[in-house]
């Protein structure tokens, strides 16, 4: 079976053709052969039987007259008449006991033939198939009848041998015939299977070739004078019209696709061409070719316009395997950034570049597949570079299929001089709180100062009267002056870490610890100004993940904001001129709020309260920045500031950050 299967379809044909046509050649041939020896052989019997009953007439009336010389006679001239001597070998007429009258053998007449029953006048005739002198014979015998009584026979003996030269000759006319035919009947089955197989073997190498990948074969069009682009659909060359789209006929209501439709209709490529189904299965064929061209096209097109994205993007672009880390891919600006060849970064895991991107950023995905996005967004986040020196990057990354794996596209915006600037701008605003926190500063450490000046002045008061200074007097005096220069070194710390330029680590930080040290330096001013202030610290506070430097910055815009606002309020009585400063766990956020009785935020301005420069102070008062720099930094750890104000009565503003995960992935 799978030896047949093996066999070319052309092949198949041809044989199976050949088979069944020789098949029924033989039939007919057999069938011709037997009709034609049967009748040829009955009618050479009836020939006999003829030529024995006109003997038989003729030969009654010598019988009757004993007349024997002309009985041989007649029976030799019946015998050798015309033709008749190839046909019949002899004849002898007997009387009806069997006795010869007259033959036709030149010798002693054969033993075999003696003693032949005479048939009967019911009979007619008789014939018998015999051997005459070892020649095969038909002996035909008809009586001879004179009324009722039979006075005699008369014997034909027909040449066997001639009978079958006859046949032969006729089976050799048949056997010619049917090797004509089969001849013939070859090469039409060779051209049938030819004609058959043909379009389909075309079909055959255009698939090998297509499957090869070569799609340049040609695919004939039935008429050389036009194109498929002579027939678009929508007025796009580019699509042709078998690519009629079924959801846009259906979603249009202007009926331009009715008409297009229409128009397709009569285009000799939408047709069917008419053929046979191999015909059909060619052109549609031919359909799909220019299907799967237009379409590698089409993907060829898009393919180089993504890739040219990727190449000429402005940001570091890279593929990263998602379970491996590893990097597959890097457009030439990423090159450019991190210092590394392409090469090099094909083998660098992508942790090299971001040791905490899973910890930072996979673990947002998540999050985003709940808000019913796939892409995350990180930002601020430190990346190195080969040389060494970090680098700030805001980091967009979307999951991505690459060559059959599972990857995430990442691009990463270099951020590192605008962050850069923000600290400038940072470092500015802070000088400024600073500037201006400076006379309660300097009351702040006017009292440590004071404390050791006087306790310094009492020894050397003591050491010049020359009076010998007890242990008693001596100690509480050197401890005072340590505690003072304790506190003034407490404040001047804290001074100087505020100072300090921002740092972007991130670290684990107990937001009551900033609350405290902004209090420190800004506790004094307010009392100057006459503004209470209270304190509620959630001593169970879970930590956040930020900078106490950037959280006290924040802090210090805050509260100099509520001081400016209660300032500003004329109206309020000196006792209700207070600022709260509260911590608190709210679910898994974290919650400093700084409650002021100040003037409040009309309704006018809280929605430009965030925008740079934006402010309602007076020209050198305020820069418009406190707000806008905090709202920056609290994002920055993934936090918000909520703002609940009352014109007239005052102002909360809600700082709310994230519990920091412990390393175990748990919120803390
Ligand atoms: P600046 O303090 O330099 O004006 P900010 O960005 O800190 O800049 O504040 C912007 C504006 O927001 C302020 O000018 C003020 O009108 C308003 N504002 C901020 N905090 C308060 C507050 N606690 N009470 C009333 N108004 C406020």
């Amino acid at each position: 079976m799978r030896a047949f299967g093996d066999v070319s379809l052309s092949k198949k044909i041809f044989f199976t053709t050949l088979a069944f046509i020789l098949l029924v050649s033989g039939i007919i041939a057999l069938l011709a052969r037997w009709v034609l020896v049967s009748s040829l052989t009955s009618e050479l019997e009836h020939r006999g039987t003829a030529i024995a009953q006109s003997l038989a007439d003729r030969a009654r009336g010598y019988i009757l007259d004993n007349n024997v010389s002309d009985l041989v006679t007649l029976a030799f001239d019946a015998a050798y008449l015309g033709e008749r001597k190839d046909l019949v070998s002899y004849i002898f007429i007997t009387d009806p006991d069997g006795r010869i009258l007259a033959h036709t053998f030149t010798r002693p007449f054969p033993q075999e033939l003696m003693g032949i029953p005479t048939p009967t006048p019911a009979d007619k005739r008789a014939v018998r198939d015999m051997a005459v002198l070892g020649l095969p014979v038909n002996d035909i015998s008809v009586p001879i009848t004179e009324g009722i009584y039979v006075i005699g026979a008369v014997h034909v003996g027909l040449n066997k041998h001639h009978i079958d030269n006859l046949v032969g000759k006729l089976r050799i006319t048949f056997l010619g015939f049917i090797s004509l035919v089969i001849v013939v009947v070859f090469f039409i089955s060779l051209r049938i299977a030819n004609y058959i197989t043909l379009p389909i073997v075309r079909l055959t190498r255009s698939s090998d070739e297509l499957s090869r990948g070569n799609f340049d074969i040609s695919v004939d069009l039935e008429g050389a004078d036009w194109t498929p682009q002579d027939c678009p659909a929508y007025q796009n060359t580019d699509l042709p019209c078998w690519h009629f789209d079924q959801t846009k006929e259906a979603s249009d209501d202007t009926g331009e696709a009715d008409s297009t439709h229409r128009t397709c209709r009569q285009c000799r490529f939408y047709r069917k061409v008419p053929g046979d189904e191999v015909q059909q299965l060619y052109n549609s064929f031919r359909n799909m070719v220019w299907s799967i061209k237009l379409y590698r096209r089409r993907l060829r097109e898009s393919e180089e316009k993504y890739r040219s994205l990727f190449v000429s993007g402005p940001d570091p672009i890279l593929v990263v395997d998602a379970q491996t880390y590893q990097i597959l891919d890097a457009n030439p600006r990423a090159e450019e950034v991190y210092g590394y060849t392409r090469e090099e970064l094909a083998k660098l895991p992508y942790t090299a570049l971001d040791q905490d991107f899973p910890s930072n950023c996979l673990v947002r995905f998540e999050q985003a597949s709940e808000r019913g996005s796939t892409c995350i967004y990180c930002s601020k986040l430190i990346h190195y570079r080969k040389d060494g020196l970090p680098i700030y990057v805001n980091l967009h990354a979307c999951p991505i299929s690459y060559r059959n794996r599972q990857a995430y596209i990442i691009a990463s915006a270099d951020v590192t001089e605008m962050i850069e600037k923000d600290a400038q701008l940072i470092q500015a605003s802070k000088m400024k709180t600073l500037g201006e926190m400076s006379a309660g500063i300097a009351h702040e450490l006017n009292q440590p100062l004071n404390a050791i000046k006087m306790g310094s002045d009492f020894l050397t008061m003591l050491s010049e009267e020359g009076q010998p200074v007890q242990s008693e007097q001596f100690r509480p005096i050197t401890s005072e002056i340590s505690q003072q220069v304790d506190r003034a070194t407490d404040i001047i710390n804290t001074l100087r870490a505020f100072g300090r330029k921002a740092d972007m680590v991130r670290e684990r930080l107990s937001v009551n610890d900033s609350v405290r040290g902004v209090l420190k330096i800004v506790g004094h001013q307010l009392s100057l100004s006459g503004i209470e202030t209270e304190i509620d610290l959630d001593e169970n506070l879970p930590p956040i993940l930020a900078h106490d430097n950037r959280i006290q910055q924040v802090l210090f815009n805050l509260v100099t904001n509520a001081r400016d606002a209660i300032i500003k309020r004329e109206d309020e009585p000196p006792e209700g001129r207070r600022i709260i400063l509260h911590t608190f766990r709210r679910r898994s956020e974290v919650v400093v709020s700084v409650q002021d009785t100040g003037v409040g935020i009309p309704e006018s301005v809280r929605g430009k309260i965030f925008e740079p420069f934006f402010t309602t102070k007076e020209t050198g008062q305020g820069m418009g920045l406190g707000l806008s720099i905090s709202y920056g930094i609290v994002k920055d750890y993934g936090g918000d500031i909520r703002i609940d104000s009352e014109p007239g009565k005052g102002t909360t503003i809600e700082l709310v950050f994230p519990v920091a995960a412990t390393a175990t992935g748990a919120k803390a």
